[in-house]
């Protein structure tokens, strides 16, 4: 029987490597939904279409100039954009802050979802992301709230992106975290929020490792030998 894995959280929380490594040892998918509002966001600023003009980023949407879709290759995710690999140029901080303006839209969210809920249909999988316990799959066999404290949050970030040879303050990268937060879960659709019957799991104290067996235990409980 298939199963669902719904991972929500705020930016940072690691939910992104975690979800990998819960999919991972379950054999299951796992589709990095941020990638999507990401390539939509990257799209925009390519075409330099105002990512605060809700019209323009909706006409962008309609035109078919933003075609967004997610392959696996060795389970691994590729997120294309009009069927170029977008995988590596979504992750720079400017298209994650386009990713969090554009996705305040319903013309966006509707299309991203129904993509989502798409992949989710006949075959068990995980979602991380923002909304995965709330709207997109309500009816998913476990829901969790990863989260950690947003100095942590920052600390990560910052480390994550000297891997990839971007040097920022942490001060700096505190703010954006904190001002992301807000835009997320100040939102009028969708807004991040943690299920009612989402499990919470903190990972401020622990280890990558420590968290994915928490989760699995989590998974475990409530697939009852599903998964
Ligand atoms: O998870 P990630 O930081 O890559 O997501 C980028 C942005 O996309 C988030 O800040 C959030 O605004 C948006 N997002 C969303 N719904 C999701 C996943 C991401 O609104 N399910």
């Amino acid at each position: 029987m298939p199963f669902a894995i719904a991972i929500d959280g705020p930016v940072g929380a690691g939910k992104s490597t975690i979800s990998d490594q819960v999919a991972e040892r379950l054999h299951i998918l796992h589709m990095d939904t941020g990638a999507m509002y990401r390539a939509v966001g990257l799209s925009c600023l390519r075409a330099g279409v105002d990512i605060n003009d809700e019209a323009a980023v909706t006409k962008h949407l309609q035109d078919g100039k933003a075609e967004v879709c997610v392959r696996y290759a060795d389970s691994l995710q590729h997120t294309l954009l009009n069927g170029e690999d977008v995988s590596t140029a979504i992750r720079t901080q400017e298209a994650g802050t386009a990713a969090s303006a554009v996705s305040r839209y319903q013309a966006v969210r509707h299309a991203m979802v129904a993509l989502q809920r798409d992949f989710a249909k006949g075959q068990s999988v995980l979602l991380d992301g923002r909304d995965i316990g709330t709207v997109v799959l309500p009816h998913a066999d476990v829901k969790i709230f990863l989260t950690s404290s947003d100095a942590i949050r920052a600390e990560r970030r910052q480390k994550q992106l000297a891997e990839k040879g971007e040097f920022r303050s942490f001060e700096e990268i505190l703010a954006e975290v904190r001002a992301r937060d807000l835009q997320d879960e100040t939102r009028a659709i969708d807004p991040l929020r943690k299920a009612d019957d989402a499990v919470i799991v903190d990972s401020t104290e622990l280890t990558i490792e420590e968290t994915v067996d928490a989760i699995l235990s989590i998974v475990h409980q409530r697939t009852a030998g599903k998964a």
